[in-house]
């Protein structure tokens, strides 16, 4: 009997063991953050000791991108794992596909309830869900975080808010505080502060079980609302630079007493850290930076799409090193489910891929040799390390970006083999996806195809192939 239950205890201790290697999942995201505005990404006027600290223990990846320039439709590749155009999620805060009705914010404009997002790939590995801070990826009840695969909530479902609690609530309910669902409460306090407190008190909770943390804090985002005493910090600066900086401070400041918990509660070394951020500093909205890149939130050029990125994995992960070639935040998606222990060969349909054996080297070949962007007319394809970028009001331009990360020298008519190819493939990728209501109005096959011809005639050459036609939609 005593040899039958000796048995029945060694394996369910190694159950729990198993069990307990799950790793944790921090998600650290900041908000409109300029590309150089953390000291780990080469700021000297930015303080930001325990970002700078992870930094120093995690793989920096040095040219990781977002699906889109601005807010939502950021989020909503992170959240599925793939470009979020395929469900016709292209704009940020205007009518479009997802709604016809204008408005700032605008609830219908959500994730397709068909699609699965992060939170529900993570619940299938049985982790402990939560969503904290700004959820943008749908206002309506039936997007709400609490419905697409997070346990808990505590945040605003709208794009931007203040950091102090509303003394009057504004008329739309998007941006007030939510606490779980429905229950609208304002919190007490600095909104990036309260969002670190929330994180600490999910993580005591599921210490014993894995989790998943996605800590969406609004910071740096508009409006520029900063505690005085952290105002006070950056006395040399002024304006619009001095409120971004006090709010980078209050983020380091949240990020480093989640980042103190998981220490102290013996968690660091089986958690899986990510910082990044969801488009490029909007340089005249917020004071941010984002030097050495040209470009700014809403635009293709690198300021825009690339973000500062880094991930600790004790486990598995070198420290203190970085990663070269372009990697996505839809990326995300399928390295956790893999971390967590999922089946990558049941996923369907999504373009990310896990980043691990790439940074471990196993990999040899880069994640994405081909990575698209698209917003209405806009567009631009990355391909190797050439990029092409199609503005709405000009000729496309070409760039090769090891000689020229600032994007200044249109090697269009040098390489204009190279630029047709590019071109081809960007428009080819762009009938496969869903398109905008507004464009079919105008019929979209055509808009492009006499921008296309506007465009050659003024190149003196003639296009080497066809557009297909009369897509289904
Ligand atoms: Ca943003």
């Amino acid at each position: 009997m005593k040899y039958i239950l000796f048995i029945l205890f060694t394996i369910s201790l190694s159950f729990s063991i198993k069990a307990q290697k799950k790793p944790n999942i921090v998600l650290l995201f900041a908000d409109d953050a300029g590309y150089t505005d953390f000291g780990f990404q080469g700021s000297k006027e930015m303080i930001t000791p325990h970002l700078d600290k992870l930094a120093k223990e995690s793989v920096r990846f040095k040219q990781a991108y977002v699906t889109d320039p601005t807010c939502g439709p950021s989020r909503a590749g992170l959240m599925t794992g793939k470009y979020q155009q395929r469900f016709g999620f292209e704009e940020n805060n205007v009518p479009g596909f997802m709604s016809s009705v204008s408005a700032q914010d605008n609830a219908e404009m959500g994730i397709p309830i068909k699609e699965k997002t992060i939170g529900n790939y993570m619940k299938e590995l049985n982790y402990a869900t939560a969503f904290f801070g700004k959820w943008h990826v749908g206002g309506a009840d039936r997007f709400h975080p609490t419905k697409r695969g997070f346990d808990e909530f505590y945040g605003f479902r709208g794009g931007a808010r203040n950091y102090f609690a509303y003394k009057k609530p504004p008329k739309d309910k998007l941006n007030w505080l939510e606490q779980g669902f429905g229950n609208y409460q304002e919190h007490k306090g600095y909104l990036t502060d309260v969002l670190a407190d929330e994180t600490i008190h999910f993580i005591e909770k599921n210490k014993s079980k894995p989790f998943f943390a996605f800590v969406s804090f609004n910071a740096v985002h508009t409006p520029m609302d900063a505690k005085q005493e952290d105002l006070d910090k950056f006395p040399n600066l002024t304006g619009k630079r001095k409120e971004v900086a006090a709010m980078t401070l209050a983020l380091d400041r949240a990020c480093g007493k989640i980042l103190n918990k998981l220490k102290e509660l013996g968690l660091e070394e089986n958690t899986i850290i990510v910082f990044t951020n969801d488009n490029g500093g909007p340089t005249d909205k917020n004071g941010s930076i984002n030097e050495p890149l040209s470009g700014t939130k809403s635009n293709h050029l690198e300021g825009g799409i690339r973000v500062p990125f880094i991930m600790k994995w004790p486990k598995k992960l070198k420290s203190n090193s970085t990663y070269k070639y372009p990697i996505s935040t839809f990326d995300l998606l399928p390295t956790f489910y893999r971390a967590g222990g999922g089946d990558l060969t049941k996923v369907k349909g999504i373009d990310g891929v896990n980043l691990v054996p790439y940074v471990n080297g196993e990999e040899k070949n880069r994640p994405h040799n081909v990575l698209f962007w698209r917003k209405d007319g806009r567009g631009a394809i990355r391909k190797g390390d050439w990029k092409l970028i199609r503005f709405p009001d000009r000729p496309a331009q070409l760039f090769y970006l090891p000689n020229d990360e600032k994007e200044l020298s249109d090697l269009s008519t040098q390489k204009p083999k190279l630029f047709r190819e590019m071109y081809k493939e960007l428009f080819n990728w762009e009938l496969t996806l869903e398109r905008p209501r507004w464009m079919l109005k105008k019929s979209y096959e055509k808009y492009d195809i006499d921008r296309m011809d506007k465009y050659w005639k003024k190149k003196k050459e003639k296009p080497d192939f066809k557009f297909k036609k009369n897509i289904k939609n």
